[in-house]
């Protein structure tokens, strides 16, 4: 009988799994695919600091250094860094060397095995699958954005979803260092579109929110209004990003992480870097429940304190971020964008923190005229 089942192979399960491993734990991990990381729903970009604690070397796509952000009235902002903003790397390729990683530490990964449900008694957790039942003392949902584990603890859906796709097309960008992003309702209403430069291929993808209907019609404008619509198409991808935090990640002899558990950054919708911080919280929570030879949610409850305490205050402040942005509309959007061409706002951007975007909100704001700017936007909405 494993210590611990982890319901979900993403980067979520097979990190936890990796280092629950390495502390001396049994650890099973059951993935319904039969692979790691193939369909991949993601766009790859990650900070050096994701690459760091999860230190695995997947492939690298491309380099990102430089920012266009183009604006409703087709105005560019162009914003550089002195050290790499991000990496893309090949998602599919990070899922399999995350999970080798998780299997040379010890775990058990399991392919093909569907989650179905599970019971919980004072004595241990029972995992039901379509191939038989595990019996352990604990067990992790990591099994995405559309999480049945999470599901199974009531009125646990995350407070909104962003619908995204993209696709990587034969054209090679000029600017192999620049990402191209665009703001407005015409291209991605409710989130934003990415062009990013990944050598002879280009990786073009968006978000919007549920409201506005099926990401497609929005690449497909964006590719058509980029005249790339001719390019052919080599992959497709689709997901949705859960945005604002679920109702809660821990029960009986149960914790939640990553998408499962809505730990993601409400600005860029990205995932990996909360899970990279996380994991670790998780683990020791474990441990400790382990030491007091207690599963019950009280003691697992630690996690949850935890992890707030880690990215909490991170992912409330891009939730204010996301929630000004929401109210403004195209003609907003681009005061605003050509308030942030000012050479003295463009410098306090370039040290925007992808994981961390609020990073660069104060020394901003404390600029000439950027706080009056932001009110009066905000107080038009809200009076
Ligand atoms: C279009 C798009 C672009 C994105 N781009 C980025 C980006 O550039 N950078 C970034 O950091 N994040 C990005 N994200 C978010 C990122 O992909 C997720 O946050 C991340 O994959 C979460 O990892 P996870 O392990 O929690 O879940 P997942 O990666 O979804 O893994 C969950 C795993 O659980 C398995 N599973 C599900 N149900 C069951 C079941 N019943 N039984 C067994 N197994 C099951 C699934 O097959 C899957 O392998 C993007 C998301 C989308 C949709």
């Amino acid at each position: 009988m494993p210590d611990v089942t982890i319901v979900g192979g993403g980067p979520a399960g097979t990190f936890s799994a990796r280092l629950l491993a390495a502390s001396g734990r049994d650890v099973t991990v059951i993935e319904d695919h039969h692979v790691s990381g193939t369909p991949t729903h993601c766009a790859g970009v990650v900070s050096a600091e994701v690459l760091e604690n999860f230190r695995v070397r997947p492939d690298v796509l491309g380099v990102i250094s430089e920012a266009e952000v183009i604006l409703p009235d087709s105005t560019t902002v162009h914003t550089k860094k002195r050290s790499p903003y991000a990496y893309v790397v090949d998602r599919a390729n990070l899922d399999v060397k995350m999970a080798d990683a998780a299997i040379s530490a010890g775990a058990d990964v399991r392919y093909g095995i569907r989650y179905k449900n599970y019971n919980v008694t004072d004595d241990n957790v029972t995992i039901n699958t379509n191939s038989g039942s595990i019996v352990s003392d604990l067990m992790v949902g990591a099994d995405g954005q559309s999480s049945l584990v999470a599901a199974s603890l009531g009125n646990n859906a995350a407070r909104s979803y962003i619908r995204g796709c993209q696709v990587d097309i034969d054209y090679r960008m000029e600017n192999q260092d620049c990402m191209k992003l665009w703001l407005g309702s015409e291209i991605a209403p409710g989130f934003f579109a990415w062009m990013l430069p990944i050598g002879d291929r280009t990786r073009v993808g968006l978000g919007v929110g549920l409201q506005h209907g099926p990401p497609m019609e929005y690449l497909n404008h964006l590719l058509k209004v980029s005249g790339l619509d001719d390019r052919p198409r080599v992959a497709t991808y689709a997901g949705k990003i859960p945005i604002g935090g679920r109702r809660v990640t821990y029960a009986d002899r149960l914790l939640l992480i990553g998408d499962a558990a809505g730990q993601v950054k409400p600005v860029s919708g990205g995932g990996l870097y909360p899970i990279s911080k996380v994991a670790p919280l998780l683990r020791d929570t474990i441990n400790k429940a382990y030491n007091m030879n207690m599963f019950g949610a009280s003691v697992l409850s630690l996690y949850e304190r935890s992890w707030k305490r880690e990215i909490g205050k991170s992912l409330n402040g891009g939730m204010r971020l996301r929630k000004y942005y929401d109210l403004l509309s195209d003609q907003e959007l681009c005061d605003m964008g050509h308030l942030f061409s000012r050479p003295d706002i463009l410098e306090a951007l370039s040290d925007i923190d992808v994981d961390n975007p609020s990073n660069v909100v104060g020394p901003i704001i404390r600029k000439k005229g950027v706080k009056s700017a932001l009110l009066k936007a905000y107080l038009r909405h809200k009076l």
